[in-house]
């Protein structure tokens, strides 16, 4: 049973390349159950694999954090009285811890070399180091104290294992899976250090460090369930089974078809992003898309994570940051895979989109605008936001959508032209053209709508032929809100000089 009186979560990813959306969803749950009970947010960045080390990647896991608003009370970028919180920088005290289990004879140096290795498995393919084969291999339970002091003295390289008892029973309580029961048998004795980097491996680094920064909930993929007994083992080793922290392994996230874990492949093959934010790889300079630059909204994002392994019990599905941590807990965590929607995930953006005022989205659309070099007042993107809003999915969507406000036709759809564009249809615009002229007042749609529409009435003409070949003179296609929100938007000047300009062009 552990004993903590305060709640201390630590997300612990590896720096080996961009933090998989996955990833995401893990530092979210732990970051909502420390929000909840008002207990401590950790990163440690677990970097002791050096072979796989990629520069960059703990800059881009602190920087999506930031950006999805999951907040840190210790960690790399955070002061905290148990730093340092990057492996890395805490070489010193994991080797301290080696020399403790060596001492105590519950591990040992092995010199066996990576090819006596490849040609034990060789020879055997279920070969594995342990409490069976040990003894025939070459380490300090074999050789002779001289023998390991010579071959140490002489650098020779060396790994430390864990000397793991067999056939013992290992529980663990798992919050989300209950008491999960492994056999001792199925570990190997895992190497716990290399002294070519003079390096802890992740397991010694992973349970020390949960251990020294009083981690009271280990809250982590499905993924790390298997190397759970061996975090009792160690913990048990260095006597501190009665501080053992409670687990909670969260459910897989599938392929949004089929089954499996989802992978970076199911991104480009349905073309979703899988990553937080973009990320180009330092060596090959392939670029990985992320939620951010795709157009997603932090919110939206948090959300659709929230309830991929979690829910809470009812029908709600829009939760704010502050109403996750509110509801979340464990116990309504799922134990099954959680089939990565991501149809979802635009909805939520579209739902979020939605509930943001224009005034707002005005603010944050200019920047586009002005990258597209199109200057506009902020009123004016407000006034096409009350016509286009509800058919935006990402910010971007507002160029598909209201491009035409901001340049006039250069060509017309030809679908369209085809389908709508009829012989009688330039000398009918024509007509229109001098009926619309003599309008003044274009800011009312309502009441011009009035008036064309009795115009067209009274000449007897076909108001759909009319109306979408008005259409495709000021939009360049057959796309856009009400017709005369259009013209009203853009103006008597543009309005006409549209129309001459496809009356012209169209013939
Ligand atoms: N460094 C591991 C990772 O990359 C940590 C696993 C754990 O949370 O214990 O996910």
């Amino acid at each position: 049973m552990s004993e903590f009186n305060t709640i201390r979560v630590r997300f612990a990813p590896s720096p080996t390349g961009p933090l998989h959306i996955g990833g995401v969803r893990t530092a979210l749950y732990n970051y909502l159950f420390a929000r909840h009970a008002g207990g401590t947010m950790i990163l440690r960045i677990e970097d002791t694999d050096s072979k796989r080390y990629v520069p960059g990647a703990e800059e881009y896991i602190v920087e999506a954090l930031k950006w999805l608003r999951i907040e840190l009370d210790e960690g790399v970028s955070q002061a905290g009285a148990y730093g340092p919180y990057r492996q890395s920088e805490r070489k010193d005290i994991y080797k301290k811890h080696i020399d403790k289990l060596l001492e105590q004879g519950k591990a040992y140096l092995a010199f066996d070399s990576p090819e006596e290795l490849e040609a034990k498995r060789a020879e055997d393919p279920n070969f594995q180091y342990d409490a069976s084969s040990r003894l025939s291999m070459i380490n300090s339970l074999t050789l002779s104290a001289a023998e390991v002091d010579e071959r140490v003295r002489g650098a020779e390289d060396y790994t430390v294992r864990f000397k793991i008892e067999p056939n013992r029973s290992i529980q663990v309580q798992d919050m989300i899976r209950g008491t999960v029961v492994f056999n001792s048998s199925v570990l190997d004795d895992k190497v716990l250090f290399k002294s070519a980097d003079q390096l802890p491996t992740y397991h010694l680094a992973n349970v020390v460090d949960d251990h020294l920064m009083k981690i009271s909930h280990v809250i982590r993929g499905e993924e790390w369930l298997p190397s759970t007994p061996l975090h009792v083992l160690l913990y048990e080793a260095f006597g501190w089974d009665n501080q053992m922290p409670l687990f909670a392994h969260l459910p897989l996230l599938l392929k949004p078809d089929g089954k499996g874990k989802l992978s970076k492949r199911d991104g480009d093959r349905l073309n979703f992003p899988v990553f937080p934010i973009d990320w180009q790889d330092p060596k090959s300079g392939e670029l990985s898309k992320g939620y951010r630059e795709a157009g997603y909204f932090p919110e939206a994002v948090i959300n659709f994570l929230a309830l991929l392994g979690w829910n809470p019990g009812d029908d709600r599905e829009m939760f704010s940051m502050d109403q996750l941590i509110e509801a979340f807990t464990i116990e309504r965590c799922n134990k099954s895979g959680a089939k990565f929607d991501y149809e979802k995930a635009r909805w939520f953006n579209h739902q979020y989109m939605q509930e943001l005022d224009n005034a707002t989205l005005a603010q944050m659309l200019l920047p586009l605008l002005e990258a597209k070099g199109h200057k506009a007042t902020p009123a004016f993107v407000e006034a096409i936001l009350v016509h286009i809003k509800e058919r935006m999915f990402f910010l971007q969507d507002f160029w598909d959508q209201a491009s035409y406000f901001f340049v006039a036709p250069e060509q017309y759809d030809a679908k369209t032209v085809a389908k709508r564009w009829k012989p009688e249809s330039a000398a009918q615009l024509g007509e229109l053209y001098l009926m619309l002229e003599k309008i003044e007042d274009y800011s009312d749609a309502e009441a011009m709508e009035q008036e064309v529409k009795a115009w067209i009435e009274q000449k007897s003409y076909n108001m759909g032929l009319i109306m979408n070949a008005f259409r495709l003179t000021l939009v360049g296609e057959g796309k856009g809100p009400r017709m005369f929100d259009i013209v009203s938007l853009l103006g008597k000047e543009e309005t006409l000089q549209r129309l001459r300009k496809a009356i012209k062009t169209l013939g």
